[in-house]
């Protein structure tokens, strides 16, 4: 009696989940069931500071062709500022940096002090703001996986992400280590339960943004490093393909572009009274927050007074048109002053002092550099590029970055009814997605 129960739920489970399975010429393969069969992949790839004209050069070959395959944007506008953390966030909320909360790389809230990632901020929930597409996903019970995709991990890692790990990607060159990640999306593809098996998947690759930093967005390390990503996402294109899975489509995205940075004269960080401000720091942007509102104006004064024109802008955050809701700030995270250095030029901070010669030390510059505003500086203009069953073969004009948002809710079916900055028509009237509704 029990072995019959055994086999009929095993039956009975096979039917529900489509996990029956047929041996043909030694190998097993997966019967997807017709409602499955229906519903799309969506993996989405941003490729950290990957310019559109790299996918010009030889070394990104497989990229141009994969770019050819479906939707090509002339580019893609990041938001202000042009920095990795916020416009990761803005990809994946539909929401400016004010309005999702992460204005910067590093910032400071009246309420929760300091922003750092190097103090573990990714991992808090609390400075994520707006429905991301993979809790969108959760809502929806689209299963999702996120590997290193920034704010993923902000409510700890599960089956679902993988949270960033440094010390992996400072050998992400290798491709043992993009095999790794790689081999995780195609095994939990792979899965023949289709209710666990992701529709959304969000992989990022910092490699070409990290050695265009040190080596400048023109250095052979870093034409290397695009190579590189161009294997990996051939690799994985390759393998997804094996598979033999109905309706997979790709999103290629990047951040922001980078712009060859000067070494040779710096901007010297102003004197700033600090026991009237407190202080964060960016090569391009520096951000003032007032601990007594009286101390603003006479401050904002004397920093214009002293400014290098040439070299930066002094900016009240009450008149910023750099940020695109300007002096609007729901969550009360944009410093009171802004100091924005203008491209290609950056700013530089003091390291250490030697205390018994007293000799200053100082950060290394960069010979690549982001985070100025997009509106003005075409090379920090991203890439966006994608192709597969729902998509159309087609070109398009740029737009702005908070529409990959409604795109891929649209594409996978996920509703949502909260307000975003981004507008579903701007990429459905252009017509990239085929007949769906
Ligand atoms: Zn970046």
């Amino acid at each position: 009696m029990k072995l019959y129960l055994l086999i009929a739920s095993y039956c009975l489970i096979s039917i529900l989940f489509g996990c029956k399975k047929s041996t043909l010429d030694n190998k097993t393969t997966t019967i997807i069931p017709e409602y499955a069969k229906k519903q799309l992949t969506v993996i989405m790839i941003s490729v950290d500071g990957f310019r559109p004209d790299y996918l010009e050069l030889p070394q990104a070959s497989d990229l141009k062709k994969l770019s050819e395959k479906g939707v090509k944007a002339d580019y893609m506008l990041p938001s202000f500022p042009s920095s990795t953390f916020a416009n990761h966030y803005t990809l994946a909320t539909g929401l400016y940096p004010e309005n999702h909360g992460i204005i910067d790389q590093r910032f400071y809230d009246r309420t929760y002090g300091e922003f750092n990632v190097k103090k573990g901020a990714s991992k808090q929930s609390k400075w994520f703001l707006g429905k991301p597409l993979w809790t969108l996903a959760a809502e929806n019970k689209t299963p999702f996986l996120s590997s290193w995709w920034f704010g993923s991990e902000a409510n700890g890692p599960s089956s679902e992400v993988i949270p960033y790990d440094n010390d992996k990607d400072k050998k992400e060159g290798d491709p043992g280590a993009f095999k790794e990640r790689i081999d995780k999306i195609i095994t939990d593809l792979n899965n023949p339960i289709v209710e666990t098996r992701p529709n959304f998947i969000a992989f990022y690759i910092s490699n070409v943004d990290v050695a265009a930093h040190q080596n400048g967005p023109n250095a052979s390390q870093t034409i290397a490093a695009i190579q590189k990503t161009n294997d990996a996402v051939k690799k994985l294109v390759d393998e997804v393909s094996k598979l033999n899975l109905p309706n997979v489509n790709y999103v290629f995205v990047s951040d922001h572009g980078m712009v060859e940075a000067n070494t040779s004269n710096p901007i010297q960080y102003p004197a700033i009274d600090e026991k009237k401000f407190i202080v964060t720091t960016d090569e391009t942007m520096i951000q003032l927050y007032a601990k007594d509102v009286k101390d603003i104006q006479t401050t904002y004064e004397a920093l214009v007074k002293t400014k290098d024109a040439s070299r930066y802008d002094v900016v009240l955050k009450k008149d910023n048109t750099l940020f695109a809701t300007g002096s609007k700030d729901p969550h009360n995270r944009i410093g009171d002053i802004l100091l924005i250095a203008k491209s290609p030029y950056q700013f530089q901070f003091q390291d250490d002092k030697n205390s018994t010669t007293g000799t200053i030390k100082y950060k290394a510059l960069k010979k690549g550099c982001h985070g100025y505003d997009p509106k003005n500086n075409p090379a920090m203009n991203a890439t966006f590029f994608a192709w597969g069953s729902a998509f159309n073969k087609t070109t398009i004009p740029s737009f702005k970055n908070v529409d990959v948002y409604p795109l891929v809710a649209h594409t996978l079916g996920l509703k949502y009814t909260h307000p975003i900055d981004g507008n579903k028509n701007t990429l459905v009237n252009a017509k990239v997605l085929k007949n769906i509704k």
